[in-house]
């Protein structure tokens, strides 16, 4: 094997970040339910390419804010989302050390394995 696994590793850490960052704000669902049933989740298609993302978390062309309807949701599952207030990703961009720094409670991806 290559060397390869060292981009899909950092891609998957990406994608914890996103949603770490989720349950660092709005905590988890102590319910355990799936992003696929919140009414913050949406899917579309664009290009011929199914797509999912959280509104919540923020929206954009990118693929860096695709979600995953198998992610266990965060504490905003059952709950009203105020239309103006501001991203979590635009939270993130501004924030230096949440930018930087791991985000207490983070899972890792060593929590995976
Ligand atoms: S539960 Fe809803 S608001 Fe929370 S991360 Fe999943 S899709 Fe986003």
């Amino acid at each position: 094997m290559g060397p390869k696994p060292s981009v899909q590793l950092d891609d998957h850490r990406m994608k914890l970040r996103k949603i770490a960052a989720m349950y660092h704000f709005y905590g988890i669902d102590p319910l355990s339910g799936k992003c696929e049933d919140c009414p913050h989740f949406i899917s579309g298609e664009y290009h011929g390419r199914r797509y999912f993302k959280c509104t919540v978390y923020g929206c954009s062309h990118s693929e860096s804010t695709d979600w995953r309807k198998s992610y266990t949701a965060c504490g905003l599952i059952d709950h009203d989302f105020p239309e103006n207030d501001a991203r979590v990703i635009d939270i993130l961009k501004h924030d230096p050390i949440l930018k930087t720094e791991q985000i207490p409670g983070q899972m890792t991806v060593e929590d995976f394995l």
